[in-house]
């Protein structure tokens, strides 16, 4: 039996050939086309000499050619190497050379970066959208212009690696996590089953395809029950109302700093979301006041779910409106366990007071990095992937995210979870958006810092604020620095970047 990924494609097109399957600004691609085109796609790769198991980076914005070609390097037997389109020379490189990507498909917008970075990888076959041909690069066109293509989809193994996807890593040198065809495919049916996804739904596609929780959770979720997806390059809460309006969407998908820029748009009364059924957030900890306020004003559940980039996306997921803990990330999916370990590798109980590791096994998860034994050896410490993660479990089963292990704060002795902390913060009708971290100090190990975001045409200060925290948070929790801050750094997913929230004098003491 053939377990190739694609296969999700050519049953849709055979099924519903008509039906459209991608919408973006003036124009879109019906079933069969998008299955037409990727053949072709996977036909010239294999003219190119892409034989099942070799690495094509794919680097594009959410434009139709990116699924195109996604589903032609899949189709090639290929695995796909999304790259952010965000990315420097030597990140690109990086990626490039450690995947041993033979064939880079990129666009005009990212070219200086992909060159630079294709050439310091000894990358020679490049493939521009949006590029005419030219010396440097060859015109996506060129992929599509075989006269026939033969539909077959190359054989592949349910183990055998789909997609190398690097993580976004707010930390660090990127790993490539190794998502295979049969854990991407459980990724796609479990969850779809969950969200009730039906054919005629039309998903906001604005999470980036490269990124885990666009691909899985979307792209492969819409594909596999052959719904529409309404694509959109870059998050702009005008661009995502219009096209909510325009074409009738039914679901959202988001991470949180979406739902806070779609809730305080200014024009939002002027646009027609009624079509909208339910909203989806991941990515991170969605505040309860923007869910509680979200629902409110769009009049549709916010559903919660957890997932990491090596889970190739879900771990948990709210289930619906009446089988939800909300404020949860909601229960384990279908197919996969999780549970929460103390330091010493124990599984802890239920309970609030019962914080621990988010430790997990199951289908969903990685067959490991490429070319990182020892990390992937310590991921799996115990045979469970560890996650990184903190979080409870109450006694129904709902998961409770507290932050992440390395984020916690240990304060003279004390353990702090910024997430806490910025959930107070946020609650100031002064503060848009807050971070927490921990800074180096001399007498208590670590000192609590928050850096805050005002809201426009309002005057907080410091002091206020501190006083706002001491009234509901036990004195050893209390920010003791606060910063205030235009705009939050954040990664091209919306996650703040909290090492770049130190300040740059212990920034530059190196890591900590
Ligand atoms: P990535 O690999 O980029 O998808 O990042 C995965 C990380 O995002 C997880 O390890 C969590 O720290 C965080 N995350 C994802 N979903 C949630 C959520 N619903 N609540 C809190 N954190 C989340």
């Amino acid at each position: 039996m053939n377990f190739n990924l694609a296969v999700i494609l050519r049953e849709t097109a055979l099924d519903s050939p008509g039906r459209p399957a991608i919408l973006y600004p003036g124009g879109s691609l019906t079933y069969a086309e998008l299955d037409g085109l990727s053949d072709l796609v996977a036909a010239s790769l294999q003219a190119s000499g892409i034989r099942p198991g070799d690495a094509v980076a794919l680097q594009l914005p959410n434009i139709p050619e990116f699924v195109v070609a996604y589903f032609g390097i899949l189709k090639a037997g290929g695995a796909a190497v999304p790259v952010n389109i965000m990315l420097k020379a030597p990140e690109v490189a990086f990626i490039l050379g450690d995947s041993a990507a033979k064939i880079l498909i990129t666009w005009g917008g990212a070219l200086d970066h992909a060159l630079t970075g294709a050439a310091s990888a000894g990358v020679s076959e490049i493939y521009a959208v949006g590029g005419s041909d030219d010396e440097r690069a060859i015109s996506f066109s060129r992929l599509l212009a075989v006269a026939t293509a033969s539909g077959r989809l190359a054989e592949r193994k349910p183990d055998d690696t789909a997609v190398i996807m690097y993580t976004s890593g707010t930390t660090g040198q990127p790993k490539g996590a190794e998502l295979t065809h049969l854990q991407l495919y459980m990724n796609a049916d479990v969850p779809g089953r969950l969200f009730d996804v039906q054919p005629a739904d039309v998903v906001i596609t604005v999470l980036p395809l490269f990124h885990v929780f666009g691909l899985s959770s979307i792209l492969n979720v819409c594909v596999r029950f052959g719904c529409t997806m309404s694509l959109i390059p870059r998050f702009d809460p005008a661009v995502v109302l219009e096209a909510i309006q325009r074409d009738r969407a039914t679901i959202f998908e988001g991470v949180p700093a979406m739902f806070i820029s779609l809730l305080s748009y200014p024009d939002l009364d002027s646009h027609d979301v009624s079509s909208l059924r339910v909203a989806i957030s991941g990515g991170a900890s969605i505040p309860a006041d923007v869910l509680d306020a979200f629902e409110k004003r769009f009049g549709i559940p916010v559903l919660e779910g957890y997932g990491l980039t090596e889970t190739a996306s879900t771990v948990t997921f709210n289930k619906n409106a009446s089988d939800r803990r909300i404020y949860s990330v909601g229960k384990p999916i279908w197919g996969t366990e999780t549970e929460i370990w103390s330091e010493d590798g124990k599984a802890l109980p239920p309970g609030k007071d019962n914080i621990g590791e988010v430790v997990t096994r199951g289908l969903h998860v990685m067959k490991g990095y490429l070319n990182q034994a020892e990390a992937t050896a310590r991921a799996f410490a115990g045979g469970w992937f560890h996650t990184g993660d903190l979080g409870y479990f109450d006694e129904d089963g709902f998961l409770f995210i507290v932050g992440r292990a390395k984020e916690l704060i240990i304060r003279g002795g004390y353990n702090v979870y910024p997430l806490e902390i910025e959930n107070v913060l946020r609650a100031h009708p002064a503060v848009v958006e807050a971070a927490v971290i921990g800074m180096p100090h001399e007498r208590m190990g670590e000192e609590i810092m928050a850096v805050v975001v005002p809201r426009p045409g309002t005057q907080v200060t410091a002091p206020e604020l501190t006083a706002f925290c001491k009234e509901r948070l036990a004195a050893y929790k209390y920010p003791r620095v606060i910063e205030f801050r235009a705009e939050m750094p954040k990664n091209t997913l919306g996650k703040v970047l909290k090492d770049e929230l130190l300040p740059a004098a212990v920034r530059s003491a190196g890591p900590r």
